[in-house]
């Protein structure tokens, strides 16, 4: 029994050893394998507060640790059944041990009445339910989070208060209207014939109720009516941070004026010339080696790009009004060219190009003065494309005059210049083949009929009349 018993006292402890070893192994597995099933999945939904015509915004999930194998986005309320806007379905990893699929999903959202026509006003619920990747013995379970999105689709009230708005085809135009609190863009929207729009941000008339507001407007020297149409074509608008839009009619009356024609012959030292100095003085413009095809890049794209720029200066126009009296024309000229000719560019008596000439060519002797044709702030002084040397002066609320080809600059962008201050002198700078002044009135940054602005009958009629106090005109 002595021989038998002591492999039995020597055996217990060895079954102990073995049972800890597997205790502490199992322990440490155990450690392991939680730390690989990783946290909650994290969710983050960028939902705006509220919604009207369209909110587009991102659902974003993320689990760093094992990844994520689900995520669904559903929405229901607001006149809407319940319904899947995004899924993300993830094949988990083979083993535990193998790096994660996808740790983070992104499912980009459009919600509103333009995307969901059945949406109506009330509350929506967005839901967002996410699975991380399971542990070794047992799936996750999902994760939902819940966001709240008001749907609101009534527009702001929009409502001319200013009768009688007679427009004229190229001529310039002032409203005004009362506009809805809940308004943060109003003002005119102008579809031009072709479809493409001009949009005139109207402001606050000055010294009125903040919901008193008026826009100058431009209409297209290419709209010829009829009558009906231009009514359907100009309208009020205001639209809030949702999107909701709301337009109204005001046009009582359109009068046509008929757009002049010009042909012009081009010759080649004319073209040589301005295609010369234009590509010059314009670094991103590459030549094409061919002297009519140069020439054409000019008076199709450039002329386009510099417009262009126009309409982005008149947005940085101050909300004041910097002038007190009608505008002064340039004095004792010959015209020879008016505001709205189509003309057509012929080469060897070939047409070769139409282009519209939105101002006013004013020819003197050479170099003669120019003056401002009102107060005014310079927003641009200096080398513009097709314009040559040119000076635009802005007159606050969106008007201003551009004062083309010139030979010499007097003025730098930010001067204040009072009415008849010398600008610089004529020139025949840019796309023009003799000395002459080309003088363009703009309203937004389109060019308007400057015949209006010249006259002070007219400014009395249509624009002091409706603006009243806030239009401090002095003259008689
Ligand atoms: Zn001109």
């Amino acid at each position: 029994m002595a021989f038998g018993e002591q492999p039995k006292r020597s055996r217990a402890p060895l079954l102990l050893a073995m049972l800890v070893l597997l205790g502490v192994l199992g322990g440490v597995y155990a450690i392991w394998s939680a730390g690989r099933v990783g946290g909650e999945p994290e969710i983050v939904v960028d939902a705006p507060a509220a919604v009207g015509m369209r909110a587009a915004f991102a659902v974003v999930v993320k689990e760093p640790v094992r990844g994520i194998v689900d995520v669904v986005v559903t929405l229901e309320g607001a006149g809407l059944s319940q319904r899947t806007l995004g899924e993300v379905h993830i094949t988990p990893p083979s083993s535990a041990r193998a790096e994660p699929e996808q740790t983070e999903a992104r499912i980009d959202v459009v919600i509103g009445k333009a995307v969901q026509p059945e949406l109506k006003e009330g509350t929506l619920k967005l839901t967002v339910t996410a699975t991380r990747v399971g542990s070794w013995l047992r799936h996750a379970e999902p994760v939902s989070v819940e966001k709240s999105i008001v749907v609101r689709l009534a527009p702001p009230t929009v409502t001319p208060m200013s009768s009688f708005v007679h427009v004229a085809q190229g001529g310039s135009e002032v409203i005004v209207y009362e506009v809805g609190a809940t308004s943060n863009n109003d003002g005119v929207v102008v579809t031009r014939p072709s479809g493409v729009a001009w949009t005139f941000r109207g402001a606050p008339l000055p010294g009125a109720p903040a919901t008193r507001h008026f826009a100058f407007f431009a209409l297209p020297y290419d709209d010829t009516g009829p009558e009906a149409d231009v009514k359907a074509r100009v309208l009020l608008f205001a639209e809030d941070e949702l999107g909701n839009r709301a337009t109204a009619p005001f046009v009582h009356k359109f009068i046509p004026r008929p757009m002049g024609t010009d042909t012009i012959e081009l010759k080649d030292p004319f073209l040589q010339k301005v295609t010369t100095e234009i590509f010059g003085q314009t670094p991103a413009l590459q030549k094409t080696g061919v002297l009519l095809d140069d020439y054409l890049v000019l008076n199709r794209s450039l002329r386009q790009t510099n417009n262009a720029f126009l309409v982005e200066l008149a947005q940085k126009s101050p909300s004041k009004f910097v002038w007190t009296q009608s505008f002064q024309p340039f004095a004792d000229a010959a015209i020879k060219g008016a505001f709205a000719d189509r003309r057509t560019y012929t080469r060897d008596g070939v047409t070769v190009d139409t282009q519209d000439h939105l101002g006013f060519d004013l020819a003197r002797v050479e170099r003669t003065p120019v003056n401002a044709g009102n107060d005014g702030i310079t927003a641009f002084a200096g080398y513009f494309g097709i314009y040559g040397n040119c000076v635009i002066l802005d007159h606050g609320f969106g008007l201003m005059t551009l004062y083309a080809h010139m030979s010499a600059l007097n003025v730098k962008a930010g001067d204040v210049v009072t009415r008849g201050q010398i600008l610089g002198l004529t020139g025949a700078t840019g796309l023009a083949g003799g000395d002459h002044l080309h003088f363009t009135t703009l309203v937004g940054g389109y060019a308007v009929n400057p015949i209006e602005w010249w006259d002070s009958h007219w400014i009395k009629d249509r624009v002091k009349l409706k603006l009243g106090d806030a239009l401090p005109f002095a003259d008689k």
